[in-house]
């Protein structure tokens, strides 16, 4: 589970984050914070300080968590009447720099507490719910409605950041596929609309199991999909591919005829530098169309 690896990458990834985050053992004496936790409440790298005593020493320097009562102790005492008690705890907290977090903590039976908290000052006030309904509504304009994985829209706003140099691998370089489920029509006449669906979705979630995080997968059109994929050669595209249709040839997404299966179509190409969303687009599609000639159930690779 957590390998050597994994646990090195999470370290780095904590200290890199933005969310404050702490670990303190069952004395209640921290023994890890990441830069962020450190930066808010005033601890150097090397301290393990009891937690009691670093929020004595911040109140008496007036910094860190506001504390607006006026004596230290009592406040002690009443929180930590509260603090380490639950499972899990989850609570708002203004720092004196006007920063207001968002803390959860989580503590495991043998007392060893986990402490993360976010910012969330921009959310204050009525902004915070007019920030939801933008992020849902962000969200929905993306999404598409029966697989829940990116629409036409997101997908070709991708192949744009990718052909800009705006995505996160950098490189303007990758692959394009796309994909056209075979006989889809006879599927929706055999089964109906709905069970036609399901194997839309069975596409959708299974292609998307198959594939990396950072490549960009959507549907396109009624039963056909768009994959992207950034950094990525040729040769490794086509091995992702192959993975893509081995992981179909197992699907029997009707529970009615557990028989049933499926297959589809893919065209393949190398994104260039010189291309346009379409250009690389109407490769990729000659290649798909020459893949339905060729007797479907397979990949071709754009000339
Ligand atoms: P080919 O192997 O040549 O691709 O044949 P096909 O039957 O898959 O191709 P065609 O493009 O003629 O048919 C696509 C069908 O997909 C027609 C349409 O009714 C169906 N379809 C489009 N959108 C949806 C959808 O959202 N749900 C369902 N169930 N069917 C859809
Ligand atoms: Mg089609
Ligand atoms: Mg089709």
């Amino acid at each position: 589970m957590l390998t050597e690896q994994v646990s090195q990458k999470l370290a780095e990834l904590h200290e890199q984050s933005a969310a404050l985050v702490a670990v303190y053992d069952p004395d209640d004496r921290l023994r890890y914070a990441n830069a962020a936790f450190r930066a808010s409440y005033y601890v150097e790298p090397d301290e393990t300080p009891l937690w009691s005593d670093l929020m004595r020493r911040n109140w008496q320097l007036g910094r860190g968590a506001i504390i607006t009562h006026p004596d230290i102790d009592a406040w002690l005492a009443s929180a930590i009447a509260r603090r380490g008690k639950l499972q899990r705890r989850a609570f708002e907290a203004d720092l004196i720099d006007g920063r207001w977090l968002w803390v959860v903590e989580t503590i495991l039976p043998d007392g060893w507490m986990l402490y993360i908290a976010t910012d969330i000052t921009e959310l204050r006030t009525e902004e915070r719910e007019l920030r939801q309904l933008r992020d849902f509504a962000t969200r929905a304009s993306q999404t598409d409605e029966l697989t829940d994985i990116s629409n036409r829209r997101h997908m070709w706003f991708m192949l744009e950041n990718l052909l800009n140099g705006a995505h996160v691998s950098q490189s303007r370089g990758g692959c394009l596929c796309l994909f056209d489920l075979d006989f889809f029509k006879q599927i929706n006449d055999r089964f109906g609309h709905q069970a036609g669906d399901l194997v839309l979705v069975d596409f959708a979630r299974t292609v998307q199991q198959t594939i990396r995080l950072r490549d960009g997968f959507g549907r396109i059109g009624g039963e056909e999909f768009m994959l992207i994929m950034p950094d990525t050669s040729i040769i490794h595209a086509k091995t992702i591919i192959e993975r893509v249709f081995a992981a179909i040839h197992k699907r029997r997404p009707i529970p009615d005829d557990p028989e049933f299966t499926y297959t589809f179509s893919a065209g393949l190409t190398q994104i260039r530098a010189d291309d346009t969303p379409q250009s690389a687009y109407s490769r990729a599609d000659q290649a798909l169309y020459q893949a339905k000639n060729e007797g479907r159930d397979c990949l071709i690779l754009a000339a």
